[in-house]
């Protein structure tokens, strides 16, 4: 069978993987020219994602290149001294397993465990779906697949196409991300500094292997704002707007903005948190993967985690049901039901547990962070363990096991 996959990050290059190694012919088509490369942003590999990069051989490359983030150097608005927080026993209270990698890093990590057997087709992308499987590529003319899965992200071109525009299948959390490419200099390798205020947060980070920073920002606007994702100079006032005069770090940083437009390598990246609805993610021969299916709200809920577990549980499921795409869909729909419900609340608690709406809120944050890291790793790994349905909710995610019956294509 072949099956046509839209996307090529996360959960298009995963399943891309799972998918040739059980038999299947795969053709990715990524609408951007080459592997995006540019603008990314450290996510949080945890639990049974690191289980499924374990099975694809890649473990010691995601380890490898880690960011190495060991300190939090957190400072309160308005406080005199910053707060020292241990980063490894923070994210321990996450997962027993856990890796901070850059997004571009885990992307290609995946792409070149599977590229040498998977067609990709860069940029292009799906302008239409038949119910018989007609594609029809902007530049690729028309193609037939026996299944079309999307695998494109929070905005995705497969979700529009099929399901229709996005109205009553999102949630917007009640806040806004954005992250800025600034010059490295600004940070220090192996440690993040923070500043935490009532509804807005601001923090930087580098790696090793990185020759810039980045500075990430999450707010809750002011007042009513009326967005448009397509508004970039809208979306750079706000930022400017919500965030000058925080800091003179701060002030540095925000000071970038202007140059992202002249220095197309310096990313400037801005969305709503919204959450995806969709009490269904299939239809037809056509289904969805990762953050076009179930994003729980970028950067609050592991949906990097999650797309990975989808995109592997997907492709388990399409060879036990023998290619049947509609009762392997079905199945992959049953097992991810409770993983994306958990994901969704977790998200919702953590959009508001990072932006306190109080001052004594803020202290209270930093203060867990403090605690945290004074406790001895099992202490904390144990007390976090106890909630199994929001910090430690990956960790306790069943992942069934598919064994691989026929070989990989290539
Ligand atoms: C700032 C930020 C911070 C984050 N932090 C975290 C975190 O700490 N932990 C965590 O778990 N997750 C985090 N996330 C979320 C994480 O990035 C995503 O959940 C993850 O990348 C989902 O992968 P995906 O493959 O489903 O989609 P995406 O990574 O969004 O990839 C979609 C791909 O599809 C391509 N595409 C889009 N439209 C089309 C089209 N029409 N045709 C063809 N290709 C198309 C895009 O170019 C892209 O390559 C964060 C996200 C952001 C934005």
């Amino acid at each position: 069978m072949n099956v046509l996959i839209s996307g090529a990050s996360i959960a298009g290059p995963v399943l891309a993987y799972w998918l040739n190694r059980r038999g299947f012919d795969v053709t990715v088509v990524e609408r951007a020219p080459e592997l995006r490369k540019t603008g990314g942003h450290a996510i949080d590999l945890i639990g049974p994602a690191m289980a499924i990069s374990d099975q694809m051989g890649v473990r010691d490359r995601v380890h490898a290149r880690a960011t190495g983030t060991e300190r939090l150097v957190a400072y309160r608005v308005g406080a005199t001294r910053p707060a020292h927080l241990d980063y490894h026993k923070v994210t321990a209270a996450l997962s027993h397993q856990h890796v901070e990698i850059m997004r571009d890093d885990l992307s290609e990590i995946y792409y070149d465990a599977g590229r040498n057997a998977v067609e990709y087709l860069f940029g292009d992308h799906i302008t239409g779906i038949d119910d018989n499987g007609q594609v029809r590529f902007a530049h690729a003319g028309t193609r037939r697949f026996d299944i079309v899965v999307g695998a494109d992200g929070l905005h995705s071109g497969v979700r529009r196409l099929v399901f229709g525009e996005d109205a009553g299948h999102t949630e917007f959390l009640g806040a806004y991300l954005s992250v800025v490419s600034v010059p490295k200099a600004f940070a220090r390798d192996g440690e993040s500094t923070g500043f935490f205020d009532v509804g807005r947060t601001a923090m930087i980070y580098t790696a090793d292997h990185l020759d810039d920073a980045r500075a990430v920002f999450i707010f809750r606007p002011n007042s009513a704002y009326q967005y448009d994702h397509r508004d970039t100079a809208g979306h750079q006032r706000l930022l400017q707007e919500r965030f000058t005069g925080m800091a003179a770090p701060v002030d540095r940083w925000l000071a970038e903005v202007d140059r992202t437009e002249v220095d197309h390598k310096k990313a400037f990246y801005f969305d709503a948190i919204t959450q995806l609805q969709l009490t269904s993610w299939s239809r037809g021969r056509v289904t969805l993967v990762g953050d076009a299916g179930y994003c729980p709200g970028p950067a609050v809920g592991g949906s990097t985690s999650l797309a990975v577990i989808g995109a592997y549980v997907l492709a388990g499921e399409l060879e036990r049901a023998g290619g049947n795409y509609a009762a392997a869909f079905r199945a992959y729909q049953d097992v991810m039901r409770q993983p994306v419900i958990g994901a969704r609340a977790l998200a919702k608690g953590m959009a508001k547990g990072i932006l306190p709406s109080s001052p004594l809120g803020v202290r209270a944050l930093i203060g867990v962070g403090q605690l945290i890291s004074l406790l001895p790793k099992p202490v904390t790994s144990a007390l976090a363990g106890l909630n199994d349905k929001g910090i430690r909710l990956y960790d306790s995610i069943p992942i069934p096991d598919y064994p691989v019956s026929v070989g990989p294509r290539d």
